[in-house]
């Protein structure tokens, strides 16, 4: 059996269509611009590569977007004082610090810093909180964009056994808790794997869903899957460099296998990735409607 491929890039298309559409109605039905403020410290290629796409999604999108670069050597009080310089701008609706941060900075205290009404990335202990008891908050994006992906292809996730590899706060924990929910794209039984999990293959072969967030290439193969089972694959590794300099992407799965057992599989690049970066501006429009007292 061939697998169906779950483009995220097609279905990030069609979310983008509509977040258009809705950027252009607050704009001219209430003069509200969402605004979005991504902050870099120091010069990380893969960094700055994707606080560059956040930009231009942004732009494309009508959102008002500033990108700040600071030196590798910002100290954790500077960033703390312009961090909260950004809670006091009223254009400024999110706040995504691109992580990871240097050394000497300490991620949690400065993830903590951001008001919780523009936390776009979904990482503050509040946003966290509510998500875990089921309450509205920001979801962190890229366990959101698995979420829509499910929706979106129709994949009935009432019942069925997910197996998880990954515990990340960012990727692994979050879905998890998501998806056990009572909601849609929820109702599931999760099992969470890592890199203590005594049998790994054990757990996935009895998967009708498996999410692969271990950054890992490969790590999934055929051999650990049952036939008809769903594959989304979250891992972006950088397996090589291109003659053109570009870097090479591989996935957690084996995708040339697995896709001959799956029912539906996401691709690397093309899949987790575009949605990442649509649900970052989901929850920026939502802060701006939000804050205007319109949502
Ligand atoms: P982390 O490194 O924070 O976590 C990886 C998790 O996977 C850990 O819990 C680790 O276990 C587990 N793990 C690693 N290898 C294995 C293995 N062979 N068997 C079982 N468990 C394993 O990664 P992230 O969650 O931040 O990211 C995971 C991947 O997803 C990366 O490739 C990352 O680049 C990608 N990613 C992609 C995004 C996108 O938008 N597409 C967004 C975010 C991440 P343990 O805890 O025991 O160490």
């Amino acid at each position: 059996m061939g697998a169906k491929i779950i483009s995220g890039t097609e279905v990030a298309r069609a979310i983008r269509a509509e977040l258009k559409q809705e950027v252009a109605e607050l704009q001219a039905k209430h003069g509200v611009t969402p605004g979005l403020v991504t902050i870099l410290v120091g010069d990380d290629p893969a960094s700055q590569s994707y606080v560059a796409a956040k930009n231009k999604t942004a732009k494309e999108l009508g959102v008002y977007s500033e990108q700040i670069t600071l030196p590798v050597d910002t100290s954790e009080a500077e960033l703390l004082q312009l961090v909260e310089k950004c809670n006091r701008n009223a254009k400024i609706n999110g706040i995504l610090v691109q992580l990871p941060l240097p050394k000497h900075i300490n991620e949690a205290k400065v993830l903590y810093a951001i008001d919780p009404n523009k936390d776009v990335d979904g990482f503050h202990p509040v946003n966290v909180g509510k998500m875990v008891l089921g309450q509205q908050c920001f979801l962190p994006c890229t366990p959101h964009g698995i979420l829509e992906l499910l929706k979106r292809s129709g994949i009935n996730t009432t019942g069925a056994e997910v197996v998880i590899v990954g515990r990340s706060n960012i990727v692994g924990k979050p879905i998890a808790n998501l998806m056990l929910q009572k909601r849609e794209a929820g109702n599931a039984t999760i099992t969470l794997c890592h890199t203590r999990t005594r049998d790994l293959a054990a757990h996935t072969r009895r998967a009708d869903i498996i999410i692969a967030a271990a950054g890992t290439p490969n790590m999934l193969s055929a051999e650990m899957v049952k036939d008809g089972v769903v594959v989304i694959d979250v891992g972006v590794n950088r397996i090589g460099t291109s003659a053109s300099g570009k870097a090479i992407l591989a996935g957690d799965v084996d995708f040339t296998a697995v896709k001959e057992k799956a029912s539906w599989i996401t691709p690397v690049p093309g899949g987790v990735g575009p949605m990442t970066i649509t649900m970052l501006m989901k929850n920026t429009v939502w802060a701006a409607a939000r804050a205007a007292g319109i949502s």
